[in-house]
């Protein structure tokens, strides 16, 4: 938290707000709007922005095809941007990764019968967040449907660094803690403070979203915080 007080001293949006604080426990809440509305302001120029790499929450996902975003290639990745249906299909893809509504459009067209690929033999990685929304009630039981392969959710920030990702146990989302601080804040409300794996520098973003922040040992013998119950607050 230190590290991201340091770094939003030196951006715009904070060189006011933040000449009087001494311990980052005081810094105020950040609307998402104000964020969304005005990005620049937070940008910070000393921290690059990396091309990011998929994160896969499967030890072997074998062959993966990442939908329309600018993830790097790998010999186990390839991302598919444009006219990607026949490519996609000739890539043979063990797993299916993507946007939340990149992934859900594929999942309708497949099973109203309007597109065909060959069946996946591994998993569908959703990812949600801040820019990609969040899944619906209908949404894993259609991906299910589609594709018969588990779902893991995968939680995004705005460089499509991961945030916070699905394990094989299904019970809750692992904190991917070199990039997150999440907070509570009224009830189950997420608080985000980037600290990691982003070029913009912000504290305590009212995320819009929901969960509780569960300590422990998950199910598959992972030890830190998780989000469970995950979801747009209301
Ligand atoms: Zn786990």
């Amino acid at each position: 938290m230190k590290r991201a007080l340091r770094a939003a001293r030196e951006v715009p949006y904070y060189q006011s707000r933040l000449s009087q604080l001494n311990d980052w426990r005081d810094t105020p809440l950040l609307p998402l709007g104000d964020f969304l509305g005005n990005p620049v302001a937070f940008h910070h120029h000393s921290l690059v922005r990396r091309q990011p790499v998929f994160q896969s929450p499967l030890a072997d996902a074998g062959k993966v095809a990442v939908l329309g975003t600018g993830f790097l290639d790998t010999d186990q990745v390839r991302t598919f941007r444009f006219d990607w249906e026949e490519e996609l299909a000739a890539y043979r893809p063990d797993t299916i990764a993507g946007p939340l509504d990149r992934v859900r459009k594929i999942a309708i067209d497949m099973y109203a019968g309007r597109l065909t690929l060959p069946a996946l033999e591994r998993a569908v990685v959703v990812f949600t967040g801040l820019r990609d929304g969040m899944m619906g009630p209908g949404d894993r039981d259609l991906l299910w449907k589609a594709f018969r392969v588990p779902v893991y959710e995968q939680l995004q920030g705005f460089n499509r660094e991961a945030l916070a990702s699905e394990c094989d146990a299904h019970e809750g989302l692992h904190v991917e803690t070199p990039n997150a601080v999440f907070e509570p804040n009224q009830g189950e409300r997420l608080l985000l403070t980037g600290v990691g794996g982003t070029e913009y520098a912000f504290l305590r973003l009212a995320t819009g979203l929901a969960a509780k922040i569960e300590g422990g040992t998950c199910g598959c013998g992972w030890t830190g915080p998780r989000l469970m119950g995950l979801r747009a607050a209301r």
